[in-house]
């Protein structure tokens, strides 16, 4: 009997061996398919603030009330800067669309693998459709152009279609130590 039972646990872990190596290696490529946060986070602090002039943060993002007073989503963060001062690419990537209408103003849209990024109220535009630019790279000039009571970069990113807040992206980015050198006020 004493015999037996090692031959009898040897040849069930014969059987489960093959199955647990299965789920193992399962699970890691699970694990490495999900954007874990921390992940995001050591990505996010290689970021450029694309405001070089910062005056302050007029709105964040979230639910707030509208121009009609009607509740709204304010997709983007709302910062501050002189008219006329750069606007640089928070990430390097394509431009991906040209905006001009009543709430975007002049504004642009940059794609970096599965995030999206816009940015609106512009004055002038540097770059053109089709075109790659580099992160920290001047994209246009702070303007008054769409929906807007004065001059601010209305900065806005998705995340395979998803909206983000871009407080969560800043904050990566001081913990990191990666800001642009003139982050801040
Ligand atoms: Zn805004």
């Amino acid at each position: 009997m004493a015999l037996f039972m090692p031959l009898v646990c040897s040849e069930t872990w014969r059987k489960i061996f093959p199955l647990r190596w299965l789920a193992a290696i399962t699970a890691f490529s699970l694990l490495s398919l999900m954007p874990s946060k921390a992940g995001a986070e050591s990505r996010w602090s290689q970021g450029v603030f694309p405001i070089v002039q910062f005056q302050g943060y007029t709105s964040h993002f979230g639910p707030r009330a509208g121009f009609s007073g009607a509740g709204e989503l304010h997709t983007g963060l709302d910062i501050a800067a002189p008219l006329g001062s750069p606007v640089l690419s928070w990430w390097s990537g394509e431009v991906v669309e040209m905006i001009n209408d009543r709430a975007c103003g002049l504004g642009l849209v940059m794609a970096s693998g599965d995030y999206a990024h816009i940015y609106c109220h512009l004055q002038k535009r540097f770059v053109a459709l089709g075109q790659r630019v580099l992160g920290g790279q001047r994209l246009g000039s702070v303007g008054v152009t769409g929906r807007t009571s004065g001059p601010h970069l209305h900065w806005g990113i998705r995340y395979r279609g998803q909206w983000l807040n871009p407080d969560d992206i800043l904050r990566a980015m001081v913990k990191h130590k990666k800001t642009a050198r003139s982050f801040g006020p």
